[in-house]
């Protein structure tokens, strides 16, 4: 009996360990290789290609028990829910590169600053800042939650194939201005970045082949959905918050 007990504990823990193991994760092809990205939680992604990691802002040391250590880690911006210290702490290991931008300096110093339109290559990927921020949507009246200029997007090229993660914004011209986008993550959330609707607009006019909600928290998708339906974007809508 008590055998039988300690059998079906092991079993349990084994079953329980694997779940967590086996995180839902998309493959994309590349001219280099295949790209495999993890949804993590909410902002948290991870980008996995040619043997190296990278986690774009972790979150969470929780969420990052059974994952690997980092060789680059992406910030977008100083919030809670872009920036972790402990996260950071639980995924560096010698030789880990923290790219970010200047304002998270003072919560991390060691970080490679990062600005706007930068650009810098990391093994076999290129990585260029693309700015995020209000255009209207602040805490007060004349201010802003992202003050443009502080926070950073990025696009990343590997093997010819580029990948967009939005950061927190509203749909901003230079969103809008993209091109050649495979692989879209867009935030939308209110009251800090923007509505559903709004964020439609801007994929509309960049035309990723492929768009990742994230960061929506409560935000309504079938909203997105409807008004990207026809436009032969595809809409692919991921767990974020288990
Ligand atoms: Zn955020």
């Amino acid at each position: 009996m008590l055998a039988m007990r300690i059998l079906l504990i092991v079993l349990l823990a084994s079953f329980v360990w694997h779940a967590q193991a086996q995180r839902p994760a998309d493959e994309f092809p590349t001219a280099a290789g295949p790209v495999r990205i993890t949804p993590i939680q909410h902002a948290s992604l991870m980008i996995e290609a040619g043997g190296q990691v990278i986690h774009v802002d972790p979150v969470g040391e929780q969420n990052y028990r059974d994952l690997p250590g980092a060789d680059l880690i992406l910030i977008t911006d100083i919030h809670g829910d872009h920036l972790d210290p402990k996260a950071i702490a639980r995924l560096r290991k010698p030789g880990t590169q923290i790219f970010g931008p200047e304002a998270a300096k003072k919560t991390l110093p060691e970080i490679t600053v990062i600005r706007n339109a930068d650009k810098k290559t990391f093994g076999k990927w290129e990585i260029e800042a693309i700015p995020a921020y209000n255009i209207q949507r602040g805490p007060a009246p004349g201010r802003l939650y992202h003050e443009k200029g502080r926070g950073n997007g990025y696009v990343l090229t590997y093997g010819g194939k580029r990948f967009y993660i939005s950061g927190d914004t509203e749909g901003i011209p230079e969103m809008k201005a993209l091109r050649d986008i495979d692989v879209a993550f867009v935030c939308m959330n209110l009251p800090y970045t923007m509505p559903p609707e709004e964020a439609a607009e801007a994929i509309r006019a960049f035309k990723p082949k492929v768009v990742y909600p994230y960061h929506y928290r409560n935000s309504d998708l079938t909203v997105l959905e409807k008004a990207l339906a026809g436009t032969g974007i595809e809409v692919r809508l991921r767990d974020w918050y288990r």
